[in-house]
Formats: structure tokens, C-alpha cells, sequence
């Protein structure tokens, strides 16, 4: 990896994106005294916002730009010139230069790339309706907003049964309507929880009427009576009013591959955010980092990694070098359900469950041999938040206290 201490303080950072990575980035250059130049390219119109009401709060009609914004819009406009709707298109990095798709230019001393991902699309070929909706964007989530809180009694055919596909399944329930969820594989989040988590998943969907149908292969999904037809690959056909898909997410790479730079799924960055320009670095949704915890690089799509990987970038930018070395961190609210997960859940571990999965009340604590490597808490925050010091500590778990629910955790 290049080194970046080496390098002149810079007199001018542009940054790429216009997420909550790329407003972190704003906000703790400005906040670390860095007084230069600072542009910000964006193709959002939005300044930087926080996604994780996107298909909660937002959807429901509770939450808005307002709301979900990171820093006011007056308070943005003195910290950063913002090229929005914007698009970069290609970067120079002999000559430092980043060219927009409207013909603009900008020399940098030091580029941030935090233009995380784009849902990913179904097939073309496999889609022949227009009543299929994706939620990434805040407009996306406004727009399916309004549909789902005029489609009481209707029915949502939710493509995906990861985190969007549960939330915004759960946030359709609230609103009144009726829900069928499609998951390719045999069980629910398969990438990010071991069996037991999924089962609990699934009977609270189920429980709150959604339709779950796993192994459920989409084969087409056409027009049909003004709404939409799924035909799946074991020959039955699901309807409903419209579609929505949420199956995974394609990090933006594109730029970074075009100007030569590491790119293994995300850009390649060191623990300090610098990629294999010392003056270009990356993070957020699109960056893939050595993860000190976990022991192996990773691309996390989370919002505390957005958050937190950005400042601890924005510091190496200006020369301050504290590595990023934070305890994977994510949480997730469905119905009454705050699950959080923190840590490695990896597949050999052993797990010990504490409290009561069918009571909604439960953590289950992850061991690599007597090492605490993991824990996810359904609403059990507090287990979730004695763990995390243990964990940071490398304290040595007492099992007995775990099983013993009447006392706290301390
Ligand atoms: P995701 O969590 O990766 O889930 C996508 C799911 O769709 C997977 O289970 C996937 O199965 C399944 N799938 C893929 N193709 C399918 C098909 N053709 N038919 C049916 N199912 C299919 O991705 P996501 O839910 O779209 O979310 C996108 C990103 O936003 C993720 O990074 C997610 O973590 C993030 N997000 C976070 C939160 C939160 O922080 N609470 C909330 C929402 C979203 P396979 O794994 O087998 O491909």
C-alpha cells in the first residue's frame, strides 16, 4: 500500500460521493482545521443523509429530508463547495485531476472515493412490468413511501430476504399491507446469521402475517391486471399490486478500476483509508479494508463503518494516522424487534444463548474456543453493550453470569 506520511499537507481534498461516508468526510476535515479547498462531487441532489431510515421511518411517512440529514443545509454550504447533481467521470492521477460527466475539472492533493454502491438489479431479460421498485436513495424511498401508504389492503411482492427485504417488509405491515416475501435461498439474512437467527426471523415475519417463501427462484416477473405476475422456477405464480426488489448491493468500482487503482470487491484501502495512491483514499460501502477484529480484509456495509471509517480517513488525509480498527457493528428494527449484531459470527463458532428467542428477548454470544468473538442481541441492547467492553477488553466471558438472566450483565 502506498504511504501517505510522506506527503504535503494538501490544499485541496475533493471527495467523490455524497453519502454519509462522504459527509463524515466534510464534517471531520472541517472539524480537524483543515482550512483549504474542499469539493464535494455528488450525483444526488440530497446533501449527505443517513440511509438506515430509508426504508423504516421514511417509508412510513415519519421521517424526511429533514430529518434523516446529516448537517443542515446552511451549515453544509460553509464547509464544502458541493457539485450537485454531479457526476465524476474519470480521474487523472498523474496530472490530480478529477473530470465531471458536465465537462468540469478539479485538481486535488488529496481525493476521497466514497461513492459506495448501486442496488442490484434483477435481469432485464427477467423483468417485464413496470411495477418494480429498488430503495437506495432517499427519492427512492419517498416515491415507494407514497405508493405503499396508498396501497392499504394491496399486496407488495417483496423480491429478497436480507435487511431491506425484511424491513421494508415489516414497515408494509404497519402500513396495512399485505406481504409476500421471495428469498432465493433456504433460509432468511444467510450471509450475516447462523441458523437459529434466521428460524427467529422467520417466525416473527410469519407471525405478523408476511408470506415467506424461501428457495423461491424468480424465473419472470410480468404485467398482470394492472398490478404484477411472479412465475418462479417450481411453476406457481405469485401476484400483487407492485414489487419491490432488495437483492444485494454493487459497490461503485468503476471509477477507481478506470484510473488504475487496487480494486478487489471494493477499492483496496490500508487501516488508514489510503488505497494504492497516497493521495487517493476510499471508504465507506465501497472500500475494502483489513478489519483488525476480524482478522481478514472486508467490505462492510454498515452505517457505523460509513461513519466511522470516514472520520478515521478524513485524519489520515490531514496526516493524522490513527488506524481504523473498529468491532463490526449493525443493527436492524422489524416490527418489535431491535436485532443488533456485533462482531465475527463466524460459521465454526459456538454459540451460548442467553434468555429466550420465542419471547423476542434474547443474545446469543459467540465463541472461537474460550474467546468472546461475537454476540447478536434481539432487543437486548444492554447485553450487546457489556459484551462490546468485554470484547474490547479481551476479558475472559464468566459462562455462569450469561445463564443467569436474572442478574445484568457487568
Ligand atoms: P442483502 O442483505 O445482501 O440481502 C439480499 C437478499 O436477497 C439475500 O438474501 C439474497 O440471497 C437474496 N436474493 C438475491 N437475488 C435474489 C433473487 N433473484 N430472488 C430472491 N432473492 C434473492 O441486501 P439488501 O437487503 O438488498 O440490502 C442492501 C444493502 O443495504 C446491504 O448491504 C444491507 O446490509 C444494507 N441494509 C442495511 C440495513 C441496516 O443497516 N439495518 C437495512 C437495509 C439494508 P443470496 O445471499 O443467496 O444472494
Amino acid at each position: 500500500m502506498a504511504d501517505s506520511n510522506v506527503l504535503d499537507a494538501p490544499r485541496t481534498v475533493v471527495v467523490i460521493g455524497g453519502g454519509q461516508a462522504a459527509g463524515w468526510i466534510v464534517r471531520t476535515l472541517r472539524k480537524e482545521g483543515f482550512d483549504g479547498r474542499l469539493v464535494m462531487i455528488a450525483d444526488e441532489i440530497h446533501l449527505p443523509y443517513e440511509r438506515p431510515p430509508l426504508s423504516k421511518a421514511v417509508l412510513s411517512g415519519d421521517a424526511d429530508i429533514s430529518t434523516v440529514r446529516l448537517v443542515d443545509h446552511d451549515a453544509f454550504a460553509s464547509l464544502v463547495e458541493a457539485w450537485q447533481p454531479e457526476c465524476a467521470a474519470s480521474i487523472d492521477r498523474e496530472a490530480r485531476v478529477v473530470r465531471t460527466a458536465s465537462g468540469r475539472e478539479v485538481h486535488y492533493d488529496r481525493l476521497v472515493i466514497a461513492t459506495g454502491g448501486a442496488a442490484r438489479r434483477l435481469p432485464d431479460a427477467l423483468v417485464k412490468t413496470s411495477h418494480l421498485a429498488y430503495l437506495r436513495t432517499l427519492d427512492d424511498a419517498v416515491a415507494l413511501g407514497t405508493r405503499m401508504r396508498e396501497s392499504h389492503g394491496k399486496r407488495l411482492l417483496m423480491i429478497g430476504g436480507g435487511w431491506i427485504g425484511l424491513e421494508v417488509a415489516a414497515t408494509a405491515r404497519k402500513l396495512g399491507v399485505d406481504v409476500t416475501v421471495i428469498e432465493g435461498a433456504s433460509r432468511l439474512c444467510a450471509r450475516s446469521v447462523p441458523e437459529a437467527v434466521s428460524a427467529f426471523l422467520l417466525r416473527l415475519h410469519r407471525d405478523s402475517g408476511v408470506d415467506v417463501r424461501l428457495n423461491a427462484s424468480l424465473v419472470s416477473l410480468d404485467d398482470h391486471a394492472g398490478g404484477v405476475r411472479a412465475h418462479l422456477a417450481d411453476g406457481s405464480t405469485l401476484d400483487a399490486n407492485f414489487a419491490v426488489a432488495g437483492i444485494g448491493l454493487n459497490p461503485h468500482t468503476a471509477l477507481a478500476e478506470h484510473a488504475g487503482l487496487d480494486v478487489n470487491d471494493g477499492i483496496v484501502v490500508d487501516e488508514f483509508g489510503a488505497t494504492s495512491d497516497a493521495c487517493v483514499f476510499a471508504c465507506g460501502d465501497v472500500a475494502n479494508h483489513p478489519n483488525a477484529w476480524l482478522k481478514r480484509r472486508v467490505r462492510l456495509e454498515s452505517w457505523a463503518n460509513a461513519q466511522n471509517q470516514a472520520i478515521a480517513t478524513a485524519r489520515a488525509v490531514l496526516g493524522v494516522r490513527a488506524p481504523y480498527a473498529e468491532i463490526p457493528w449493525f443493527w436492524s428494527d422489524q416490527f418489535d424487534v431491535n436485532l443488533q449484531i456485533l462482531g465475527d459470527i463466524a460459521p465454526g463458532y459456538t454459540h451460548v444463548v442467553r434468555g429466550d428467542l420465542e419471547a423476542r428477548r434474547a443474545s446469543l454470544f459467540f465463541f472461537d474456543g474460550d474467546a468472546l468473538r461475537g454476540v447478536i442481541a434481539i432487543n437486548a441492547a444492554r447485553d450487546l453493550k457489556v459484551a462490546k467492553k468485554w470484547m474490547s477488553q479481551g476479558r475472559a466471558v464468566d459462562l455462569a453470569a450469561l445463564a443467569d438472566t436474572a442478574k445484568a450483565l457487568a
